[in-house]
């Protein structure tokens, strides 16, 4: 059980696997306005960034899980780093139906909601650990633009254009599931190429030091098509953002 690895050679120098930025997280965790000691659960938690940095700035405790061995090391590795080992924990699994015994505060999904099926099945999964009033916080993208056609989509690696919502749908979407959306922060373009141009220099000097790897016919050619692909359809057809949402 462990993720792909061409997703680790990509990601390799990222502590943060999403188009989020260390500020963002910093951001999204004030806008909760929650006291210390607030408790979290972090389903599809990568490298932990989220976690160990709310647990260091705003004093939250958390437990994290994610299916990668090595992001998994990364958080536990980061956790000591910031000094918050005795706050978060990381466990390595699959997050599909994983709930918590003792109900938590704030139970998110951040960049991963394949683990319940999609919006609504992650939105319920992490309702399952959740307090009365607590928040769910799913991290998804939507269409800045919408695709005109199913190649579009597909250039911006998504299935079809019906994987994602505009913005106001997505919105929308958890208004239907009974939910008030009560914060947001949302991803720019330069955060997009934090995430996304930041794998480009990655994949280039594991390719100088791997030539002879058996994914390096796979990442030469990713390296070579992604970054025109990237600035002519990702960067400018796909938003993500991070939405908290408590049940009505
Ligand atoms: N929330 C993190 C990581 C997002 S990237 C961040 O913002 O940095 C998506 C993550 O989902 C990866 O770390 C991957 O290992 C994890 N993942 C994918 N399928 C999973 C599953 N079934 N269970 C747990 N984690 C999973």
């Amino acid at each position: 059980m462990d993720l792909p690895r061409i997703f680790t050679i990509r990601e390799s120098g990222h502590r943060i696997h999403d188009p989020f930025t260390a500020a963002k997280f910093a951001a999204l965790g004030e806008a909760l306005r929650l006291p210390a000691g607030s408790r979290v659960l972090d389903l599809a938690s990568g490298s932990g960034e989220m976690l160990c940095t709310w647990a260091h700035d705003l004093g939250f405790t958390g437990t994290g899980v994610d299916i990668s061995t090595l992001f998994t090391e990364q958080a536990r590795a980061r956790a000591v780093e910031l000094g918050v080992a005795d706050q978060v924990t990381f466990v390595h699994g699959d997050a599909a139906g994983y709930v918590m015994d003792e109900p938590v505060d704030v139970a998110a999904c951040v960049g991963a909601t394949w683990i319940g099926d999609g919006v609504a099945g992650t939105v319920e999964l992490l309702s399952r650990s959740l307090r009365p009033g607590g928040i769910v916080l799913i991290g998804e993208p939507y269409w800045r633009r919408m695709p005109a056609n199913q190649a579009t989509a597909e250039a911006c690696h998504a299935t079809s254009v019906a994987d994602f919502s505009p913005l106001h749908g997505l919105i929308e979407q958890f208004g239907a599931l009974g939910y008030d959306v009560v914060e947001m922060v949302l991803a720019n373009q330069d955060d997009w190429d934090r995430y996304t141009a930041a794998q480009w220099l990655t994949m280039r000097r594991w390719l100088d030091q791997n030539p002879d790897d058996e994914l390096a016919t796979e990442v030469r050619a990713e390296l070579t098509s992604e970054p025109a692909r990237y600035t002519r359809y990702l960067r400018e057809y796909l938003g993500w953002g991070v939405f908290a949402l408590m049940k009505r």
